[in-house]
C-alpha cells in the first residue's frame, strides 16, 4: 500500500522521501509513506485555517450526517480496514476489528452528542443586562497519535472536533500510519469539504514543531508518552495553544479477598494482555490479598497458557508480536530485573526474536516486589506481576505510590471495601469488577503525569469547545 498526505482535499507526495512501513510479525514491508516535515505540515494548517470559517458555520446536522458517512463506510469496510491495521501493528485480527468498531463508536456518539452542545443564559445582577453563555469551536486542531490504536486514537479526537466546527490535522505514528491513510481515504468518500480534514505524516520532530509554532493553530491533542507529552507542553507555552494530554499509566489491579476470582482472572485477562500488553490502560502490576494469592495464581496461570502467540492474521492468535526491538528488549529487561530481585517466574518468562520480529511469551511473575522495575515503570508488554497485600489501605498505598494515575482496576463483591478503595486511587479511570472500561460515552484521561483533559463522553466535547459570554445592555 502506498500511502500519502491529504492535504487541501488532494493526496500529495513528498518527491522521493518515503518511510517504509514494516509488519511486526514478519519483519516485511507493508507500504510506505511520504517522509514529509514542516512543509507539509504548514500546507496542511493553512488549508485547515481556510476551510475554518465556512466549516464552522455549517449547523451542527449538516457536519453530523458527513461524521455519520464516514462512520458508515468505516463499517462497512471493517475487516479490509482492520487487515492493514493488522499487517502494520501486530494486534491479532478480532482485535483490529474490535478497534475499528470502537473507532467508529466515536464518531457516531459524538456526531449526536453535538447537537446537545447548549449554552446557557444567566440571571443578571442588573435589570438591564443579559448574560448568555455560548460554545464555540476552538479552532483549526492539530493531533500527534501513537501506534498502539492506529485508528482509535485518531478517531477519539476527529469525530468531537469535526463536530462542534472545528478543522482538523493529523499526524498518525510513523510505525502505524496506513490504517490512517484508509480512514481518511474513507472520509474523503463521505464528502468532507477540502481543508476540513489533513493528514500530514513523516518526521514527528519537525511536524510536531511545526504545529506548535503556526500562529493559526489554536489546539494540539495528543496521546503518547509522557516524556513526549512534556516536550510538547512546553513547545505550546509560546502560542498558548490549548492542550489535550493522554498519556503514560502504571495500571495497579488490587484483588481483594472476596473477589470473584473467575470475573477477577477475566478482568486482568483483558485488562493485561489486550494488544500484549501495549496499551496505556493495561494492568501493569497486580496487588492480591494474602489470602487468596494462591488460588488467583493458579487460575491465572491455567488462562495465561491458553493464549496463542503469533502473526495477528493466523487463526486463534491472542498475542501479536510486540511493535519493535526497543518495545521487546524493554519487556525482556524488565523480566530479568524482576527476576534478579527475587520473582518467581510462574509462566513465560522468554522470547523469540527471528527475522526482525519480537514475539514475548505472556509472562506471570510471582514475588513481586516495589525495587523491581516492572513494579514501577511502565511496561508495555505481556508480563503480569503479582505482589502481596494484607490490608485494603495497604493496597490503596500500593496503587498510589506513582507518578502516574491514568487507570486502576479493582475486584471485589463488596461495596463499602469496593466504595473506599475506588474512591481512595488517585486515577482518572478506575474499572471496578471490569477489565475493560474505555467507551465512547464516558471521559478517558489521567490524573498526575498520566495528562491533561478528558477524551469520550461530554468532557471530550468540551475540550474542543471555547467558552462565548457575552453581556447585553438591552436598554
Ligand atoms: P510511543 O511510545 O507511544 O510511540 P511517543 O510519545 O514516542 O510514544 O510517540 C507518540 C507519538 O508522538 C508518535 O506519533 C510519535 O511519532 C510522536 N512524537 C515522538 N516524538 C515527538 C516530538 N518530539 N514531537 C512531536 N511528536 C513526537
Amino acid at each position: 500500500m502506498k500511502g500519502m498526505h491529504y492535504i487541501d482535499g488532494k493526496w500529495l507526495d513528498s518527491g522521493d522521501k518515503l518511510i517504509d512501513v514494516m509488519n511486526p510479525a514478519t519483519g516485511e514491508r507493508v507500504g510506505t509513506v511520504p517522509n514529509g516535515g514542516k512543509e507539509e505540515a504548514k500546507a496542511a494548517i493553512d488549508a485547515a485555517a481556510k476551510a475554518f470559517s465556512s466549516w464552522s458555520k455549517k449547523t451542527v446536522y449538516e457536519r453530523s450526517e458527513l461524521l455519520m458517512k464516514w462512520h458508515d463506510l468505516l463499517l462497512e469496510h471493517k475487516e479490509e480496514v482492520a487487515v492493514i491495521l493488522t499487517k502494520e501493528m501486530g494486534k491479532p485480527l478480532h482485535e483490529a476489528i474490535g478497534e475499528i468498531e470502537y473507532s467508529a463508536s466515536f464518531i457516531s456518539w459524538f456526531a449526536e452528542e453535538a447537537k446537545r452542545l447548549y449554552g446557557r443564559t444567566i440571571p443578571a445582577s442588573h435589570e438591564d443586562k443579559r448574560i448568555q453563555v455560548n460554545k464555540q469551536p476552538v479552532g483549526v486542531v492539530v493531533s500527534i497519535t501513537p501506534w498502539n490504536f492506529p485508528a482509535a486514537m485518531m478517531a477519539r479526537k476527529m469525530a468531537p472536533a469535526l463536530a462542534v466546527g472545528c478543522t482538523f490535522v493529523a499526524k498518525p505514528a510513523k510505525n502505524t500510519p496506513l490504517t490512517a491513510v484508509r480512514m481518511y481515504e474513507l472520509a474523503e468518500e463521505a464528502g468532507f469539504p477540502k481543508g476540513v480534514i489533513n493528514l500530514v505524516t513523516g518526521s514527528a520532530r519537525e511536524i510536531g514543531a511545526a504545529f506548535t509554532s503556526h500562529p493559526d493553530v489554536r489546539k494540539l491533542t495528543f496521546t503518547g508518552s509522557t516524556e513526549i507529552g512534556k516536550e510538547l507542553m512546553k513547545q505550546c507555552a509560546d502560542n498558548m495553544l490549548n492542550l489535550s494530554l493522554e498519556l503514560g499509566g502504571h495500571a495497579p489491579i488490587i484483588i481483594l479477598d472476596d473477589a470473584n476470582l473467575d470475573l477477577a482472572v477475566q478482568g486482568v485477562m483483558a485488562s493485561k494482555f489486550r494488544n500484549a500488553g501495549q496499551t496505556c490502560v493495561c494492568g501493569n502490576r497486580i496487588y492480591v490479598h494474602r489470602a487468596i494469592v494462591d488460588a488467583f495464581s493458579t487460575k491465572l496461570k491455567e488462562a495465561v497458557a491458553k493464549l496463542k502467540v503469533g502473526n495477528g492474521l493466523d487463526k486463534d492468535v491472542m498475542i501479536g508480536p510486540l511493535i519493535d526491538k526497543e518495545g521487546y528488549e524493554k519487556v525482556d529487561e524488565h523480566v530479568q530485573d524482576a527476576v534478579e530481585k527475587g520473582a518467581e517466574i510462574l509462566i513465560g518468562g522468554s522470547g523469540n526474536t527471528d527475522n526482525d520480529a519480537y514475539f514475548y511469551q505472556p509472562t506471570v511473575l510471582l514475588n513481586a516486589n516495589h525495587d523491581m522495575l516492572v513494579m514501577k515503570e511502565e511496561t508495555f508488554g505481556p508480563v503480569a506481576p503479582i505482589m502481596v497485600f494484607d490490608e485494603d489501605d495497604e493496597a490503596i498505598r500500593y496503587a498510589n505510590n506513582t507518578r502516574f494515575g491514568l487507570a486502576a482496576y479493582l475486584f471485589t463483591d463488596s461495596m463499602s471495601r469496593g466504595t473506599a478503595i475506588s474512591e481512595g486511587l488517585d486515577f482518572g479511570i478506575v474499572g471496578w469488577n471490569d477489565g475493560s472500561p474505555s467507551s465512547a460515552q464516558a471521559p478517558f484521561g489521567g490524573m498526575k503525569e498520566s495528562g491533561i483533559g478528558r477524551e469520550g463522553g461530554m468532557e471530550g466535547l468540551e475540550a474542543f469547545v471555547e467558552t462565548k459570554y457575552i453581556s447585553m445592555k438591552v436598554r
